[in-house]
């Protein structure tokens, strides 16, 4: 079955008796037992919700993983993901991650006696010679938010092949549309459904997904003990805008790729980062282990007074936090996604006041490239 296909049609619930074709939205706190001993297979929603469980078991299969666990929001399946972690052991991470994983990974795992090192993992070389015996996980976005760095997955995997180390993949900016890192050797990906995968920006979800049984059983347990699990409700959306994935994933990449060449020829523009540039260090590789760029562009301008100028002046582009949904949406990293990251820490990762991030929708790309051209004159 083709992706496009697989997000439609890769689970069903002939479970019902109406042939509904749209799983229902299962709002039980609890589930009632037939007799003494005897369960339905549902007990107590924490534990397993079946519309949540119709989620959990599509993602598993767009990414080709044994099972997946669905919670709250993005950063409550990676603070779920880090209860598999002890006090001494060390996680490798990015040097540019979406700035709400770096505050989860400074302020509460180093409190909880988890170390977590920075490295930028696009240099395998640098990357292995940070690696010690006491590094238990490799946790990498590719491309990473906002500077689009690409690292080699299968890469990163020959590295740790024969030593106990998780390699841990945030694939929120391509999705299992353009990428799957599991093929590649990872061990557990790691999505904000709230972008992409529920795609409408009204909702907010996250997944874990893991290779094996053993570790999505793990993953499960951490979900109910934690209770960062996501509400029916929500499953259902997130369920209902995957449907759609292939569709919105490929518009918004065929936008963003004429939004990126047009912004290289702006004058106020002086540096545009989107993976899907032949010209990006980026594109080959990028090539190599995934179907698609995605649709996330971030851009330097001239000065901090355009930047400010274009978030105040675009209309049709909203200037809000977030990605991945049907609007072209304005970031301002700076202020916003990487307000938390120590400032030396965010400028030194080339996160400056003159750095925008765009996420492009899937509106007529004309109407995008107005907004942008009237609000950079
Ligand atoms: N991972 C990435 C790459 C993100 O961009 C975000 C949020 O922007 C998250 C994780 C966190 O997800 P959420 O906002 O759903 O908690």
């Amino acid at each position: 079955m083709k992706l496009e296909t697989a997000c439609i049609h890769a689970v069903r619930d002939n479970s019902h008796v109406t042939g509904a074709v749209t799983v229902p939205i299962y709002q039980s706190a609890t589930f009632a037992h037939p007799t003494f001993g005897e369960s339905t297979g549902y007990d107590y929603s924490r534990s397993q919700n079946p519309t949540c469980e119709h989620a959990e078991k599509l993602i598993a299969a767009l990414e080709g993983g044994a099972g997946a666990s669905v919670h709250a929001s993005g950063m409550a399946a990676i603070a779920t993901l880090m209860e598999l972690f002890a006090p001494g052991n060390e996680i490798i991470a990015t040097d540019d991650l979406y700035g709400g994983s770096i505050r989860l990974f400074n302020q509460i795992l180093k409190k909880n006696g988890i170390d977590v090192k920075y490295v930028d993992t696009s240099d395998l070389q640098l990357l292995e010679s940070k690696i010690t015996g006491a590094t238990k996980a490799i946790f990498i976005e590719t491309p990473t938010n906002p500077m689009m760095k690409v690292s080699d997955v299968m890469g990163i995997k020959k590295l740790i092949a024969d030593r106990d180390i998780l390699l841990i993949v945030d694939n929120t900016f391509l999705t299992p549309y353009f990428f799957n890192p599991i093929a590649l050797g990872a061990d557990i990906v790691v999505h904000s459904a709230t972008k992409y995968l529920a795609g409408h920006n009204d909702t907010l979800a996250g997944f874990l997904v893991a290779k094996s049984a053993e570790l999505a059983e793990k993953l499960q347990y951490l979900k109910k003990t934690t209770g960062s699990i996501l509400s029916p409700f929500d499953a259902f959306l997130v369920t209902r805008g995957i449907k759609t994935l292939a569709i919105r994933m490929e518009k918004a990449q065929q936008n963003a790729l004429i939004v990126a060449g047009w912004l290289k020829k702006q004058p106020k523009v002086k540096e545009v980062y989107y993976i899907g540039l032949p010209d990006n260090p980026a594109f080959e590789l990028s090539k190599r282990q995934a179907r698609g760029f995605g649709a996330m562009i971030s851009f330097k301008v001239d000065n901090v007074e355009t930047a400010h100028n274009i978030l105040n002046r675009t209309e049709l582009i909203l200037y809000a936090e977030s990605l991945g949904g049907v609007e072209t949406l304005i970031t301002y990293p700076a202020t916003q996604t990487h307000a938390d990251v120590p400032e030396a820490e965010r400028r030194l990762r080339g996160i400056d006041e003159k750095l925008l991030r765009l996420s492009v929708g899937i509106e007529a790309v004309e109407d995008i490239i107005n907004d942008l051209e009237r609000a950079m004159r």
